[in-house]
Parts: structure tokens; C-alpha cells; sequence
């Protein structure tokens, strides 16, 4: 079928590129030794650390998310080194295969792929681990296969209690600029983030926040080969504005016009945003009579829904009829969900409007696949963001000062 207009990539990330943002990858490159770009990268690398909630040095690779994986494992463990991963989902069973790859041994907890990590269960784990073999725990915030977010600071508590030295590794990809993240006051080890979920850029970048105790694993225990994931490499450049090899310098320019873009709109407001298009997408999903993959509504990621489907209902032919009747790309079921479950992605540069018209769409591509209690999600979504806070006014900071900010609703309609 011909399709007209504006199509909707709601895959979990990456999604639409903001026109700013694509502006900004098509600008002529710069020399990447010289002022230009020294002083982009020495813009970035502080407002990355205040989006992770750190004060611990930030390294960039070009690479995607699974680079950042690689970096975080090599830069701190050895050759034989336990590593324990509650198995969330997809995501953590990937991470535990790229560290039995790296000649490392997973010990992984297994989940149901419906709930956030267990503390409790991590606690029986370590509390078991007399010789102190876990070296470290590598942990998803959001598990981007089921949309469920697990409580970071909780396992470190968990690790503070028992004195466990295992460093705490957490892949915060999915969850950065889309869900409250605190890399410092949460005591986390090494942060990976990547730029093609919440920071709206296509995949390639990725990056680490590295704590005190990460590094000095670097040093005195980490035996792995690093190669080009050697963070004190990329460390020393970065400290002169540089990288230690050619950089992704269009990204870079769309990095610093992401973190302007998120800066402008405020990062309360940024979360605030998606908290309401999630509670507006599970309103509508409820209506539907459906229910999302994360059991416990505490625990989803304001990222994306999860959406499993009925018996007989196949997520594959949903996907496609959506795709081909209504532009609207869905994320699919990964893993152990593939066919089962729909993941409508809500993150990045994503507005009311559009998400009721993805709504629209998958309601009506529901019933045309033969699920015809979907009906009023709509309605549903509406009544829920009159029910949700609204996001305070844009900006942190008012750009004339006898107007100030955070001001509320705007004046009109409520
Ligand atoms: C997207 C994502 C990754 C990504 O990896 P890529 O190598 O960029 O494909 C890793 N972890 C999580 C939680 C993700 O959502």
C-alpha cells in the first residue's frame, strides 16, 4: 500500500530524528584535533556527567551500546572472573554472553523477563559467594526487551550490607534522559549510556561514567586485552579535547545539540514528558484489554510499553499490518517474547500528539488483526494525561528575568 505522510519509528530507540538533530549530522566536518571540535568535546563531556548525576570522568567511544558493554567489562576484570547478571530480559542475557565471550563467567540469576532484578535474590547470590569470586554485578536499569526498570540503588545497598567488593556495572542505555538516573548518589561503579535512545541520535556513540573504584580495578586487577576500549586512553585524550582516534565527528555535533535540546526543555520536564506519554500509552493498552510484559506498575520504564498480545494474536503480522497500512513501526519481541509482545516505543523527541496518533494506529491494527476489544484507548490516553501532573514550564532558567520560570499551566485551557 502507498503511504503518505510522516512515517513513525516507535521502535525502543533509535527513533525519529528531530529535525535540529539531523541538521546538526549534516554539517561540514572540522578538523578533529584542532580548536572547533576541542571545544565541542570539552562542552559535552560536563553536561554528559550532569545528565548521569556524576562527578566522575565521562569516556565516549564510537561504537554502539554493546561497545560500552565491552568497555566496562575489559577496563575492570580478569580472565576467569565471575560476573553476576539477573537476567531481566533479552538485554542481560546479551551482556552475559559478551562477557563468557571475554573469557569472563556469568553466574546469571534467572528472572521471569517480568520483573525488575530481585535485591533479595542478588543478596542469597553474594551472601554464597565466600571467596569473593563475583568480581562484579552487571545490572540493566531498563531492560529495553521487557520495559521493566530495576532498583539500582537497591543493590548497592545490598552490596554495602554484606561488604561485597564486586563493583556494580550498570547499563543505563535506555533509561538516560527517559527515567531519573543518579550515577553518584545510586554508588555506581561504571555507568553505560549510548546515544540512540533517550539522547534521540542514531546508534554509534557510546559512553561510561567511571566511579573511583572502577578505575583503580583498572589498575590493579583488570587483565583482559582493552585494546581500543582502554579507558585511560580515551581519558588522557578527552582531558585535551581529543580522542584517541578518529571521532565520530558528526555525532559529536548532534551530541551537543541533543544536551541543548534537553537543556532548553529541562530535564525534569524531559522525564515529566515521558512519564505522561507512558501513563497515557498503558491507559490505552488497559482499555484494550491487554497487559504489559512488567507485572508491577512501579516497576515499568517510561521509555517504552511492552504490550503482550492474546493467544492467536501474532505480534509479527501486527507489526507488518502496522507498518504497511498506517507508517507506524513497532518494536519487536526479542528473545524469548518474539511473536508474543509488541513494544510501542515512547522516548525521545516524541509529543501528545503523535503518540495519540500511534495509538490510533495500533488500535485500529489490532482489530483488523482480530483483537476487536480494542477499542477505546484513545479516550483512555486522553483522561489519563488529565490525570497525570503536567509537566512544569519549559527551561530551567527564564530567559527574561521579570518572567519566571517554572510558572505551571499554561494560560488558557488549564
Ligand atoms: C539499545 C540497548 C543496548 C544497545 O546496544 P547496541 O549495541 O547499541 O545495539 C544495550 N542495552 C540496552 C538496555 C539497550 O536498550
Amino acid at each position: 500500500m502507498a503511504m503518505r505522510g510522516r512515517r513513525f519509528l516507535q521502535i525502543p530507540g533509535p527513533t525519529n530524528l528531530p529535525e535540529r538533530i539531523r541538521a546538526a549530522l549534516a554539517r561540514p566536518l572540522v578538523d578533529h584535533r584542532g580548536p572547533t571540535f576541542r571545544r565541542l568535546l570539552g562542552g559535552i563531556l560536563p553536561r554528559l556527567q550532569r545528565l548521569l548525576g556524576t562527578r566522575a570522568p565521562v569516556a565516549l567511544y564510537a561504537a554502539s551500546g554493546t561497545g560500552g558493554w565491552q568497555a566496562a567489562l575489559v577496563n575492570t576484570l580478569a580472565p576467569g572472573d565471575r560476573v553476576l547478571v539477573p537476567e531481566t530480559g533479552h538485554f542481560a542475557l546479551a551482556w552475559a554472553a559478551l562477557a563468557r565471550d571475554l573469557g569472563l563467567e556469568p553466574q546469571i540469576l534467572p528472572g521471569d523477563w517480568r520483573s525488575p532484578a530481585d535485591p533479595a535474590a542478588i543478596a542469597r547470590a553474594l551472601a554464597a559467594d565466600r571467596g569473593a569470586r563475583i568480581r562484579a554485578i552487571c545490572l540493566l536499569h531498563h531492560e529495553t526487551s521487557t520495559g521493566v526498570l530495576s532498583p539500582v540503588a537497591e543493590v548497592r545497598r545490598v552490596l554495602d550490607q554484606l561488604g561485597h567488593p564486586a563493583l556494580l556495572l550498570v547499563d543505563a542505555i535506555s533509561s538516560l534522559a527517559i527515567d531519573a538516573y543518579a550515577h553518584d548518589a545510586w554508588g555506581v561503579d561504571v555507568t553505560i549510556g549510548a546515544v540512540q535512545k533517550g539522547l534521540m541520535l542514531p546508534p554509534g556513540l557510546a559512553f561510561l561514567a567511571i566511579g573511583p573504584r572502577a578505575r583503580a580495578a583498572r589498575s590493579r586487577h583488570a587483565r583482559l586485552p582493552r585494546g581500543y576500549f582502554d579507558w585511560e586512553r580515551t581519558l588522557e585524550a578527552h582531558a585535551a579535547g581529543l580522542f584517541p582516534a578518529s571521532p565520530p565527528t558528526s555525532l559529536i555535533f548532534a551530541l551537543d545539540e541533543a544536551l541543548r535540546m534537553l537543556e532548553e526543555e529541562g530535564l525534569a520536564q524531559v522525564l515529566a514528558r515521558h512519564a505522561r506519554l507512558a501513563a497515557a500509552t498503558r491507559a490505552a493498552v488497559a482499555a484494550w484489554g491487554l497487559e504489559t510484559q512488567g507485572r508491577d506498575p512501579a516497576h515499568l520504564s517510561a521509555a517504552l510499553t511492552a504490550v503482550r498480545l492474546p493467544a492467536g494474536l501474532d505480534a509479527e503480522a501486527l507489526r507488518q499490518h502496522l507498518r504497511e497500512h498506517h507508517g507506524v513501526v513497532l518494536g519487536q519481541g526479542l528473545g524469548r517474547l518474539a511473536g508474543r509482545v509488541v513494544r510501542i516505543g515512547h522516548l525521545g523527541a516524541l509529543g501528545t500528539a503523535e503518540l495519540f496518533g500511534v495509538l490510533a494506529a495500533v488500535e485500529a491494527g489490532l482489530r483488523a488483526c482480530g483483537h476487536a476489544a480494542a477499542r477505546g484507548g484513545i479516550a483512555a490516553a486522553i483522561a489519563a494525561l488529565d490525570d497525570s501532573p503536567p509537566p512544569p514550564a519549559e527551561g530551567g532558567v527564564a530567559v527574561d528575568p521579570k518572567v519566571p520560570s517554572g510558572g505551571g499551566r499554561p494560560a488558557g485551557c488549564g
